[in-house]
């Protein structure tokens, strides 16, 4: 599902490589940690995949997509395959819960009738069945998170990447979000998410890809945060 190989990338502003020779492979339905304290490099590992930035060295492949040397009219179907949660939500302010994960499917021209089908679907998956018509800000942040997952997941991405989803809920409710996220995986959806979620991490015992300094320090198939740390 993701294959970089030999990957570095060096931005022009910079001294050392955000990447440096990093190689890694996920299969289809991995569930994979991307760890590392601030600058290792993991926002760059991920705008490569969503080809927001193209690699200076190396190979970066995402399904059957080429992705650093992919043409700029395939980039947005390349994007579609991928849904995308972050820290802050990103939710549409003006626009209801459904709204939100409707207009998903609207941008990418879903019929009508689709739209109608499947978004009660996802909102249903997520647990927000009864939240159809609120605004985001009359929801609790786990709520919001939640519609985020239910807009990156209703188009059935083959990739799931989460950028810090838990960073700004509270232990319990990140937990919950994390179940949601292991449904999601369930569903065969591959999960890359970085995180600085240490208890997270302890619990899930998934695969921990570790970065520093932009190379890949550490790859265990059932990782915790911190080994001997
Ligand atoms: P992380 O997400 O782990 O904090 P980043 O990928 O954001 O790491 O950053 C890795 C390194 O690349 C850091 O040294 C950072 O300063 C640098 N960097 C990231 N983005 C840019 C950019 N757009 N221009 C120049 N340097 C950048
Ligand atoms: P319209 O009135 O043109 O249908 P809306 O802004 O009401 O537009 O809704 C946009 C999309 O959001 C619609 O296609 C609809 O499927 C979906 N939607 C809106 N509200 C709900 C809801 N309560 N439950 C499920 N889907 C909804």
């Amino acid at each position: 599902m993701i294959r970089l190989e030999h990957v570095s990338k060096s931005y022009k502003t910079s001294t050392r490589p955000a990447l440096d020779d990093v190689s890694v492979h996920v299969d289809k339905g991995e569930f994979v940690f991307l760890i590392g304290p601030s600058g290792s490099g993991k926002s760059t590992f991920l705008r490569l995949l969503l080809r927001e930035e193209t690699p200076s060295k190396g190979t970066v492949h995402v399904a059957d997509y080429n992705v650093g040397k992919l043409s700029r009219r395939r980039v947005p179907r390349l994007r579609q395959r991928i849904g995308c949660v972050f820290q802050d939500f990103r939710l549409l302010v003006n626009k209801t819960v459904a709204e939100n994960v409707a207009f998903a499917l609207e941008v990418i021209g879903k019929p009508r009738h689709t739209i109608r089908k499947v978004v009660p679907e996802v909102l249903e998956l997520v647990g927000l069945d009864g939240k159809a018509d609120r605004l985001p800000n009359e929801l609790s942040g786990g709520e919001q998170q939640r519609v985020a997952i239910a807009r990156a997941f209703v188009n059935r991405p083959l990739l799931l990447l989460a950028d810090e989803p838990t960073g700004n809920l509270d232990p319990d409710t990140s937990q919950d979000i994390m179940l949601l996220l292991e449904r999601i995986n369930r569903t065969g959806t591959t999960v890359l998410m970085a995180t600085h979620d240490h208890s997270i991490v302890d619990a899930m015992r998934r695969r921990v890809v570790e970065l520093h300094l932009g190379k890949v320090i550490r790859d265990d198939a059932r990782g915790v945060y911190g080994v001997g740390r």
